[in-house]
């Protein structure tokens, strides 16, 4: 079976004091018994992440298909900025919000603006007008920002436990589905 992941990340560029909003999440989640506290190898990365515990249970849509029998079954948390990509599930419409034209298909370049943190904006290949990145429209949802959390072959999460995990971050999030 291949890995997959749900990321939430907040709709900013630059969060501001990620480290501690990552302690504070990762703080809550243990109280509530969703990961375990020891870091440990459970993610498709080189760094260490959160295991999945029983109270994953009460947060998933899908409680019966959560990964406890897989090696990569963690949280992991990631306070660099960072392009939370879709993998195989793709790009199918990227939106400027200036020419309202469909710039999916064109060379994804632009992105590297963004990614190699030039601005926190995106050039339309079309219209050359530069906008904030998250101004454009992404289907499926991507990612962009300095803070995300990954967890890594969890099936659906509650909307409750979404709309938690917003109200603690107090911003906008995207919901990133990644394929590998
Ligand atoms: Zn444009």
């Amino acid at each position: 079976m291949s890995d997959h992941s749900i990321s939430i990340v907040p709709r900013l560029s630059i969060y501001p004091d990620k480290e501690i909003k990552a302690k504070a999440i990762l703080a809550w989640l243990v109280s509530l018994d969703i990961v375990k506290p020891t870091p440990s190898d459970c993610i498709l990365s080189s760094n260490e992440g959160y295991p999945i515990s029983q109270g994953a249970k009460n947060v998933s849509s899908e409680p019966d298909l959560l990964p406890f029998d897989l090696l990569t079954n963690g949280l992991e948390i990631i306070t660099e900025r960072h392009v939370f990509h879709t993998g195989q599930n793709g790009m199918e419409v990227l939106m400027c919000p200036n020419c309202k034209h469909d710039i999916a298909n064109e060379d994804w370049d632009f992105l590297s603006e963004w990614s190699d943190n030039k601005s926190n904006n995106l050039t339309c290949p079309l219209c050359n007008i530069a906008t904030d990145i998250h101004k454009f429209q992404f289907i499926p949802e991507w990612g962009f920002c300095n803070l995300g959390f990954t967890f890594w072959n969890w099936p659906g999460l509650k909307n409750s436990f979404i709309n938690d995990f917003k109200q603690i971050l107090g911003c906008d999030i995207n919901v990133v589905y990644t394929s590998i």
